[in-house]
């Protein structure tokens, strides 16, 4: 029964878009197209070596079982109109990132990513939700939206496994390191405490604690984000920031406090090497 299925047509619901025969493969983080299809029936990543057809497809990237993707393929399922329009439109943006919008407007937390997230750092499942984070089997995709909340406007991809070779965090190619979590900005009160964190997995530690915070992806790329949002964090009152104990976390301050006199650095007891680290060892208590 399973070949009743257009492979191709399931492929572009899903999102994908298809040129000559080839697409970006959803299922790792693919840079250039390594998807393919044969007989309209079957599809094989000859990157990640993920293969089979329809059903498969649709199970892989939207991590459901078997009935789920059947169900789904056959239109039974709300979400069918979210995947419509995703090949319509515009492509004139510089990097475009419309083809990434399907992870994000319905996400998928495969059991790797719930493992890292909810099992090792205890994080908040509505937090995670809220902030809108996907995954595959090897990369948790954090997406970075505007300040409307809805516009995306960079996408960070943490990898999961242990290959030391793979870089632990990477930007989708061509996108700029931006401000994490900027939408807080336009919600949060003139008088709400902000936090500044140093990298996203941190923001997601201090957002589990009940705290406010948005995050810089690295000292490093502090210059080229934060100028267009100066008066947006400046108007608050009270800022602070647990600098990592390093010096990039040491200079990240420095840099930040000459932006902002009036942010309080505050120190993590000692023995923890930054928020996410203090986070995972004092939740709970
Ligand atoms: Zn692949």
């Amino acid at each position: 029964m399973n070949n009743k299925f257009d492979i191709l047509e399931v492929a572009r619901r899903l999102g994908l878009n298809i040129v000559r025969n080839k697409a970006l493969c959803p299922i790792h983080n693919d840079h250039r197209p390594s998807m393919t299809f044969r007989n309209g029936m079957y599809f094989k990543c000859w990157a990640c070596s993920a293969s089979g057809d329809a059903i498969d497809l649709v199970r892989m990237v939207r991590n459901c079982s078997f009935a789920e993707a059947v169900d789904w393929i056959e239109g039974n399922s709300i979400d069918r109109c979210a995947y419509t329009s995703v090949a319509t439109m515009p492509q004139s943006k510089p990097v475009n990132l419309n083809r990434f919008e399907y992870l994000f407007d319905n996400p998928i937390i495969t059991k790797e990513a719930a493992d890292f997230l909810f099992n090792q750092r205890g994080l908040d499942k509505n937090v995670i939700s809220d902030l809108r984070i996907s995954s595959n089997h090897t990369h948790i995709a954090i997406p970075y939206f505007d300040m409307d909340g809805h516009t995306l406007i960079s996408i960070q991809w943490r990898y999961l496994g242990c290959d030391p070779s793979v870089p632990r965090f990477v930007f989708t190619k061509g996108c700029q390191p931006s401000i994490y979590n900027l939408p807080l900005l336009s919600t949060l009160k003139p008088d709400d405490d902000l936090y500044i964190s140093e990298g996203s997995s941190d923001c997601w530690a201090l957002l589990s604690d009940g705290h406010k915070a948005i995050a810089i992806p690295s000292a490093t790329s502090l210059k080229s984000c934060i100028n267009k949002h100066i008066d947006a964090i400046a108007r608050h009152p009270s800022i602070y920031i647990f600098p990592d104990d390093d010096l990039p976390g040491e200079a990240l301050f420095m840099e930040l406090k000459r932006k902002f006199p009036h942010i309080v650095k505050l120190c993590l007891p000692t023995g923890c090497k930054d928020y996410s680290d203090f986070y995972s060892q004092t939740r709970g208590r």
